[in-house]
């Protein structure tokens, strides 16, 4: 990160729309063959496929990884867009990890020749499939309301969704789960499908509900860009959740831990658009660093890294292990959920951790920093490390 970063104008690059398409299925197999999560993704049965991470283990706190998406839409409100495309090619990758396995014992012969029409959707058995799945990913309890083949429309209820403990906003909050639906159906119907959420526990309503129509393309045009104010008020709820002892998501019968392989998946393909997007991953990263500080009042650089070692390890973020040198400190990052299990694949992956370092660093000692990724091991390092040291004005 040179002085050339200030120049980029992170609000415009999270604007720019990600193609859910295109390349969709070369970026699968790609992080299919590069990314060891991948694995224990469809393992449900924990304890027969030994996690990924040997000491952690391949959950991480949902109320973490809502943070990271929530933290890109203050800084450019037009981004509910692409959380909702993050979340179509994420859905669309879990369905063609996950989904294959289980439905071998139901319809595989069907499901290989033809790929699932619409009718199979009909059949409970696979809506049940569905469900069982996104109970396990915490996404919430999901049911099929209405499957329209003539039509090319359905409607799902999602009870308990990660917004559950959101509240006074005005405007729906599941874009990214409205995503993972849409990814499903083009893996299991085929064809291009579209959805928007009418109805969100977060707005009060009791339950979200998500409209998808077959190439319903034009619907990402109704999703509205949330106000400022209210992207602010949605990442403090999350940030208030993720930094308090219970991290109480609002929920009693959604497991609040998501597989990593999400939150790797979410990084890999936004960091991979173009080199900006590096810097508004790790602005986002800074804003929450900087809202993190501000909250606890640390009054030095020691007690933050402290605390956020603490934090990360009770999120199952990763391991830091602080070192102190005259020059510089020197954070290295043991089992990190952006890059454990990634091969060499000539790219760093944790610098949003870096970003939350270093906003999280400034706002602590009043100080500028800067933190860089020094190794990673996505980039061929045997460890990740983070390297922080304070810029003369
Ligand atoms: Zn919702
Ligand atoms: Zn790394």
């Amino acid at each position: 990160m040179g002085a050339d970063d200030s120049e980029i104008n992170v609000e415009e690059v999270g604007r720019v729309l990600i193609e859910p398409l295109v390349g969709r299925d070369k970026t699968g197999a790609f992080i299919e063959r590069n990314f060891a999560s991948v694995r224990t993704l469809a393992a449900v049965d924990e304890g027969k496929v030994k996690p990924v991470r040997p000491r952690l283990g391949d959950y991480s706190h949902l109320a973490f990884l809502n943070v990271i998406t929530n933290s890109f839409l203050p800084i450019s409100p037009l981004f509910v867009r692409n959380l909702y495309r993050l979340g179509k090619v994420v859905g669309y990758f879990c369905a063609h990890q996950v989904l294959p396995f289980y439905l071998s014992d139901l319809v595989l012969p069907l499901a290989k020749k033809t790929n699932l029409s619409l009718m199979t959707l009909k059949d409970k058995s696979i809506q049940d499939l569905l469900a069982e799945g996104w109970l396990e990913a915490g996404g919430g309890i999901l049911s099929f309301d209405r499957v329209d083949n003539k039509e090319g429309k359905i409607v799902v209820s999602i009870k308990e969704t990660a917004s559950s403990p959101i509240h006074n906003v005005s405007n729906p909050q599941c874009y990214f789960e409205a995503g993972v639906i849409s990814g499903h159906l083009e893996y299991l119907v085929g064809g291009t499908w579209d959805g928007i959420e009418t109805k969100c526990i977060a707005k009060g309503d009791d339950r979200c509900v998500i409209e998808l129509f077959r190439d319903g393309g034009s619907v990402i045009h109704q999703m509205p860009a949330v106000s400022h104010k209210e992207a602010e008020a949605v990442l403090d709820q999350y940030l208030d959740i993720a930094l308090s002892g219970r991290k109480y998501m609002g929920r009693d019968h959604v497991n609040d831990y998501g597989h990593m392989y999400m939150t790797q998946a979410i990084n890999y393909v936004l960091l991979s658009q173009s080199p900006p997007h590096r810097v508004l991953v790790k602005h986002a990263g800074k804003v929450v660093g900087g809202k993190i500080a501000q909250r606890m009042n640390f009054g030095s650089a020691a007690n933050a890294l402290n605390h956020l070692s603490r934090l990360f390890e009770d999120l199952k973020v990763g391991f830091l292990d602080v070192n102190y040198k005259p020059e510089k400190i020197n954070v290295s990052v043991d089992e990190s959920l952006f890059s454990y299990g990634v091969e060499d694949i000539g790219m760093k992956l944790c610098i949003y951790l870096a970003g939350i370092l270093e906003g999280c660093l400034n706002n602590a000692t009043g100080k500028k920093w800067a933190v860089e990724e020094e190794t990673c091991i996505a980039d061929g390092d045997e460890t990740c490390s983070l390297s922080c040291v304070t810029q003369r004005v």
